[in-house]
């Protein structure tokens, strides 16, 4: 029999990330159903950090996490977390009045933000179909994250302060016993104070394991194809480019041009693959828009996009259920948001305040702990 203060169920980067958060405080096993961490949603992302994204109620997680990654501690990283591709969306006419809203809401907290007109808009992206944009809203300092290397530096630091991650070790049965829990897994048994609920779009299924109230969370599937040649330069300084809708992004990758058609479908919790209707829908789109269907499709993935019913993140004690701890619903913002996210969910599982930085950002977006707790649902 195993003992711990902090049981965590899932090794992705909400797994990893609280467990190098709580590390050096207590004794953390963190166990994972696949041989390897990160295998699911983690390492199928399209890496980016965009201040908009998510709303705001996730802004305050993202633009709490800038620091994190602009200046890790010295001995988390020998490369960096980061750097800057800047972020590019664009607007056809009947797009305008989108655009123009997204401007006046984005340069609240994007003050860098730039207005872009259909010249300047050809010019970072000469491939789009003539005539086709007529304007768009530009973030110089958006960035491309190195999403393995923070992963891996999580888990790496985590197991340098006794972080136990044990894979190959799916929880399969979960109670209450004597005050405490009692976990099953293929490893082992283990006996923990605290259940930490960081598994992606399983995460109601481990709360169903513990009699917990489930919380409608949803996953939902999202596709992404790599083209490998395409009869068009793609400039080197191209920025990321979305369709102010979120139709359609696509930016650079070393081995082609990433499209994603920005697809939200209904799944369940699995080993997803990418459906052929949907790289036809993103192959439809891109050529929609630069005229240019992709000649090949060097790669091609899809990954679940776990929600709350209200899309934000659920962050919190359960009410009801003895020490069971929710870090879930990281949606499509899960990496750009996991520094302040496993900050703020370690404080709140340590019973301790919000942190100064998170606070402040909470606070200038008019968030609260109430809007992240798993009581919201009732
Ligand atoms: C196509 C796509 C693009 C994206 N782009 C971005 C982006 O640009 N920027 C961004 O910030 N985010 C992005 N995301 C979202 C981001 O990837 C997720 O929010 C994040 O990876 C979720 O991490 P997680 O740890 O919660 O889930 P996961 O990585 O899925 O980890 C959960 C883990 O729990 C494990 N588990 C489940 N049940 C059990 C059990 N019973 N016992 C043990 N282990 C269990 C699973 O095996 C899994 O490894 C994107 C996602 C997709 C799919």
């Amino acid at each position: 029999m195993h003992s711990c203060d902090y049981l965590i169920v899932g090794g992705g980067i909400a797994g990893a990330s609280l467990a190098y958060q709580l590390g050096p405080h207590a004794r953390v096993i963190v166990v994972e159903t696949e041989s390897v961490l990160g295998y699911h949603t983690t390492g199928r992302s399209a890496a980016m950090y965009l201040d908009f994204y998510g709303g705001p109620k996730v802004q305050p997680l993202t633009l709490a996490s800038h620091d994190f990654f602009q200046s890790p501690p010295a001995d988390f990283t020998d490369i960096p977390l980061w750097h800057e591709e800047g972020c590019l969306q664009v607007a056809r006419k009947d797009q305008q009045h989108k655009l123009d809203e997204a401007y006046q809401y984005q340069k609240g907290f994007t003050p860098h933000l730039q207005q872009l007109d259909a010249t300047a808009v050809y010019n970072r992206v000469p491939f789009l179909k003539p005539d086709h944009i007529v304007a768009g809203i530009f973030d110089p300092k958006a960035k491309v994250l190195d999403v393995h290397q923070l992963h891996q530096s999580y888990v790496k630091q985590a197991r340098s302060n006794g972080v136990q991650f044990w894979t190959d070790a799916q929880l399969f049965d979960l109670h209450r016993d004597g005050g405490q829990w009692l976990a099953e897994t293929p490893k082992g048994s283990i006996k923990a104070e605290v259940i930490i609920n960081a598994a992606g779009a399983w995460a109601d299924d481990i709360a169903a394991m513990a009699c917990c109230k489930t919380l409608g969370l949803q996953p939902k599937r999202r596709t992404i194809i790599i083209a490998g040649y395409y009869d068009f330069d793609v400039p080197d300084n191209m920025p990321i480019v979305f369709d102010v809708d979120e139709e359609i992004y696509f930016k650079r990758e070393a081995s082609g041009l990433l499209i994603c058609p920005a697809d939200e479908h209904d799944d369940v919790a699995g080993d997803v693959q990418p459906h052929v209707e949907d790289i036809a829908y993103a192959a439809h789109h891109f050529a929609q828009m630069t005229g240019t269907e992709p000649k090949t499709i060097k790669q091609k993935w899809a990954g679940l996009r776990t929600f709350a019913p209200d899309r934000h993140p659920v962050i919190g004690y359960d009410d009801y259920m003895p020490n069971f701890f929710w870090s879930v619903g990281q949606g499509g913002f899960g990496i750009q948001t996991a520094p302040a996210w496993s900050q703020l969910a370690a404080a709140l599982v340590m019973g301790q305040g919000v942190p100064e930085h998170i606070k402040a950002e909470m606070a200038a977006r008019t968030a609260t702990l109430d809007d992240y707790s798993p009581q919201r649902f009732g």
